[in-house]
């Protein structure tokens, strides 16, 4: 799998985390753990120019309010295409 991802396929084949705010005590860790300074410190939104995708806010989440979302359409078709380059001669057996 990772042969054939790009190198920032995080940030390609992921959303910014999302948080869930009925499970987020807005404790702040993920905003003073941000590398990026990506997180509004009142919403707690994130800022998809500046997220690297690094994934600490998820990791570190005490309550794990925060999640990874995937954008599983564009995942699936650009492993579908890469994986596909080649076309495969067909063999039979007997
Ligand atoms: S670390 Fe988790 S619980 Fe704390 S503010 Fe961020 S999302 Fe909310
Ligand atoms: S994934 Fe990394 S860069 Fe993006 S908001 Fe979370 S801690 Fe910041």
């Amino acid at each position: 799998m990772a042969k054939i991802l790009p190198k920032n396929s995080a940030r390609i084949f992921t959303k910014t985390p999302f948080a869930d705010m009925k499970i987020c005590n807005k404790c702040g860790v993920c905003i003073k753990l941000c590398p990026m300074k990506a997180i509004n410190k009142d919403t707690l939104d994130i800022n998809e120019d500046k997220c690297i995708r690094c994934f600490s806010c998820v990791k570190r989440c005490p309550k794990k309010a925060r999640k990874i979302v995937y954008k599983p359409k564009f995942l699936v078709s650009k492993i579908l295409t890469i994986k596909n380059k080649n076309a495969k001669i067909p063999q039979i057996y007997i």
